[in-house]
């Protein structure tokens, strides 16, 4: 009865992004989520157990099918082991999103056994300490995020690196593919300094490339870095900038939105919001795990429902123009957000490639006409 019920809903919740807590370890200069620096003695509150738990009992009726840990630091959560015994007694599936530097053998372990395919992702911003240490904030964080990798492969995985790409480490996106293939990594993802919280400072003080170095930087990575790697390289812009052949990959790396229709944010103060943009953006949070109840706030929340029915028809700018739209669906309706307090508001990436002349004409509906994508 509740599976059929389940299958016949228009918006399952497929997946929950747990953002487990306030604080975080590091304290990166590019970060869109400005966790607090959590180091000695000093502690942050972070989501309790028994709420996780909760959470997880009602989102599975509502479809729930796989969790994403991410921060503030997952591995920082005080109950870390316990959550991942939920996951896996709940056989659910999981993708963490790890700074890597408290991932030990033992962890990376227990991450492996949680269920089939588990994902994995540590965040590696230089191929040297220097650089790293430049931009994630603390001393010594480099190698052990590298030791975390290691243990990570031990037990078994193919992680992936993600580097955010900037001025200081534009030089090393070769050298760190290299250093990701000696570490036994199954995959580098290059990102995009978003212009939000710390990241939106850095676009202000001249520490970010401009989006024509960026586009060069993305056809050089997907074209030519790929070619000479093993590794599967993913270059995170949007998809009217990818080569064809990539574009409408299932494998993750065609398009760069979230499956934002079937999923839910869980902040670490227990909020229910978007995504991680609650933490910036309160207008984007819903509600809160220990009053209210979550299939009320999933199914009844106004700006969710707003989203549903508006997206991607009232995009507006080069988004409402664009052919992908039906697919990439403006790209980060959050960050979009963020930037204008306006829901439709198009990508920044693809309104400042408009206005420097490097949009592709040929995407452009009112250039080209409708198409099977329009
Ligand atoms: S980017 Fe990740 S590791 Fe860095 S401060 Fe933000 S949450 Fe922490
Ligand atoms: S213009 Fe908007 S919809 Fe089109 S690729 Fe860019 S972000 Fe996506």
């Amino acid at each position: 009865m509740t599976k059929e019920k389940t299958e016949e809903r228009e918006y399952p919740l497929n997946q929950i992004y747990f953002y487990l807590t306030e604080g975080c370890n590091l304290r990166c200069r590019h970060c869109w989520i400005q966790p607090k620096y959590q180091a000695g003695d000093k502690t942050y509150p972070s989501l309790p157990l028994e709420l996780f738990r909760s959470i997880i009992k009602q989102a599975k009726p509502l479809g729930l099918s796989a969790v994403k840990l991410t921060g503030g630091e997952p591995l920082l959560h005080p109950n870390i082991n316990e959550i991942l015994d939920v996951i896996r007694a709940e056989e659910l599936g999981v993708t963490m999103e790890t700074n890597g530097v408290l991932c030990t053998l033992e962890l990376a372990e227990k991450i492996k056994a949680t269920c089939e395919n588990p994902f994995v992702s540590v965040s590696v911003d230089g191929s040297e300490a220097e650089t790293h240490e430049w931009v994630r904030g603390v001393e010594g964080c480099f190698e052990a995020a590298l030791n975390g990798v290691r243990n990570l492969v031990k037990a078994g995985f193919k992680p992936q690196i993600i580097m955010s790409v900037m001025k200081r480490n534009r030089d090393q996106m070769e050298p760190v593919v290299r250093l990701a293939e000696s570490l036994g990594a199954g995959s580098v993802k290059f990102n995009l300094i978003q212009p939000t919280a710390r990241g939106k400072k850095m676009h202000e003080t001249g520490e970010t490339l401009s989006v024509a170095e960026l586009v060069k930087i993305g056809q050089w990575a997907e074209n030519e870095l790929s070619a000479v790697t093993d590794l599967r390289i993913i270059y995170s812009h949007p998809m009217v900038f990818k080569p064809l052949g990539k574009m409408f990959s299932n494998n993750g790396d065609g398009c760069g939105t979230c499956g934002i229709f079937g999923i839910l944010g869980v902040l670490g103060n227990s909020s229910y919001a978007l995504c991680g943009i609650g933490e910036t953006v309160p207008e984007l949070v819903f509600g809160h795990a220990a009053k209210d109840n979550l299939k009320d706030v999933w199914e009844n929340t106004p700006i969710l429902n707003e989203i549903r029915e508006g997206l991607p028809k009232r995009l507006g700018g080069i988004c409402g123009d664009c052919l992908m739209k039906n697919v990439c669906l403006g790209y980060c309706i959050a960050q979009n957000y963020y930037r204008s307090k306006d829901l439709w508001a198009p990508f920044w990436f693809c309104e400042d490639a408009e206005a420097a002349g490097l949009f592709p004409e040929t995407r452009i509906v009112s250039a080209v006409g409708e198409s099977k994508f329009g």
